[in-house]
């Protein structure tokens, strides 16, 4: 096995997986563990690609030299604990953190901020405001172990957050669909549930509302391999229905920042 590159090592490596110092040279192996250059990653706080620059360790911590790590790495007897930074190019407050536990030869990441199912789902960020911060965090699991190929797991979670959004539109039809039929509604498969609330959902999930029948499946008939194909088209879906509720914010925020500026205008005309 090769060594990993900086980037896998310091952002996408799972924590607590152990590399095996002594199989590479320990020049190597530091030039990968205190990588001094850049690394181009997704900055989740810029919220697109970026730079991102070696600083060194936290803090007061001493810095490690290649002549350290060699008789580190070749004494079992070693304990240490250390960390690495890197710093965004847009701005220094963007940080990552990896922290590492060197035991012998063997090196462990223990911690790492953001997280490694962060940097997988980069482009559900957005979505932060609109789902709140405890669908969100299902969303991303929901990513992160899809990306790993766990279905069922996977399958659980897009579910979760899909039934929310659909009861989200649901309790809207009450207050705004006149004469709209909750007996019925509560009655229905998910395809008609989803036909019945066509007006609050994206149009290509009331097309494709055939595809979440899937959803009226108990979990335990699922297979892995069912689990996975529908993973594209739950996360489509759900993608759809936040993108919606992403331009009705914007649009309203623009409504009201329109209402106000109409409103300075009057109290002028008034005086
Ligand atoms: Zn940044």
């Amino acid at each position: 096995m090769p060594l990993p590159s900086p980037k896998e090592l310091h952002m996408e490596m799972p924590l607590y997986e152990v590399i095996n110092l002594g199989a590479y040279a320990s020049t190597d192996s530091y030039q990968v563990v205190f990588y001094s250059g850049t690394i181009d990653a997704f900055c989740l706080e810029c919220e697109k690609e970026g730079v991102f620059r070696a600083v060194g360790g936290e803090g007061t911590e001493a810095a490690i030299s290649a002549w350290d790590w060699n008789s580190m790495v070749t004494n079992a007897n070693t304990i240490r604990h250390f960390s690495r930074q890197f710093i965004c190019a847009r701005d220094s407050e963007h940080r990552f953190r990896s922290y590492f536990r060197l035991d012998g030869d063997k090196l462990i990441k223990i911690g790492q901020y953001p997280s490694v199912a962060d940097f997988q789902s980069p482009g559900l960020q957005k979505y932060k405001s609109v789902l709140g911060k405890d669908r969100h965090r299902e969303l991303v699991r929901a990513v992160g172990l899809a990306a790993h190929g766990v279905g069922i797991g996977s399958f659980v979670y897009l579910r979760r957050v899909f039934e929310s959004l659909i009861e989200d539109a649901h309790r809207g039809a009450l207050t705004s669909i006149s004469g709209f039929d909750d007996e019925e509604y509560q009655h229905s498969r998910v395809e008609e549930k989803i036909l019945m609330l066509k007006v609050l959902l994206p149009p290509f999930l009331v097309e494709n509302r055939a595809i979440y029948s899937i959803l009226s499946v108990g979990v335990h008939s699922l297979t892995e391999e069912e689990c996975l194909e529908h993973y594209g088209p739950m996360r489509v879906g759900i993608e759809l229905i936040l993108d919606q509720r992403l331009e009705q914010e914007k649009r309203q925020e623009k409504e009201t920042e329109a209402k106000k500026a109409i409103a300075k205008i009057h109290q002028k005309v008034k005086e």
